[in-house]
């Protein structure tokens, strides 16, 4: 059985994805948001070892934990071949947002391409889809078997991601949301990068920055 755990995480109060298959105790990580010892601990006290660590994109409250992470776990990290330059970044992020420089991020172990790809882990699939807007190198990830999307910073309950950032822009945003993600069907669960949890119908039907 598969099962999900959710963690909400850091200054930016960014959410983590631990998807865990309860038959073989192998886990995918979902933005090593921060806190990686707590990370391990909190998949070890429900089973799950982590096997593999994937990040949505590289803004810093996505990322913080992934170094230390990849060194507790073992784990490799996949990131999309735009967000390698980016994650390089992540020092002077640090000092943009807080004033002091943050950790260096882990060295990404594959870069997903702007193609559907497949990533597997035993009994768990999830499919990447290409979602540019909010960052020029975020993925989303589709669990087509329990029908959950992890979202990311696209599109949230209510809202969508900012596109004030580098590399932002709007209607390219609206455009992956429109044509990538609503495709996936109404009854989609939603689990983004912030606030609680949604489905596609919903946000179609009352997300303000998406009804016509
Ligand atoms: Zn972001």
């Amino acid at each position: 059985m598969i099962k999900i755990i959710s963690q909400t995480l850091g200054i930016a109060a960014t959410n983590c994805y631990i998807i865990g298959d309860t038959d073989t105790h192998q886990a995918i990580l979902i933005d090593p948001v921060d806190n990686a010892p707590l990370l391990v601990n909190t998949a070890k006290q429900a089973g799950f070892d982590i096997q593999l660590i994937l990040a949505t994109h590289s803004h810093f409250d996505h990322v913080l934990a992934s170094a230390p992470l990849k060194q507790l776990t073992g784990a490799p990290f996949y990131i999309h071949h735009e967000g390698e330059k980016w994650l390089k970044t992540l020092p002077q992020q640090g000092i943009m947002f807080t004033g002091k420089p943050f950790p260096e991020a882990a060295t990404p172990d594959r870069l997903l391409t702007d193609e559907p790809e497949i990533i597997q882990l035993g009994a768990i699939t999830l499919e990447t889809i290409f979602t540019p807007g909010h960052a020029p190198d975020h993925i989303a990830f589709y669990l087509r078997s329990e029908k959950v999307l992890f979202a990311g910073d696209t599109l949230f309950a209510g809202s969508i991601g900012r596109t004030d950032l580098p590399g932002g822009n709007y209607p390219l945003l609206i455009r992956s949301i429109t044509e990538k993600l609503f495709p996936l069907g109404d009854d989609t669960r939603v689990l983004a990068g912030h606030m609680e949890e949604t489905t596609i119908g919903r946000e179609k039907r009352t997300n303000p920055f998406l009804i016509d």
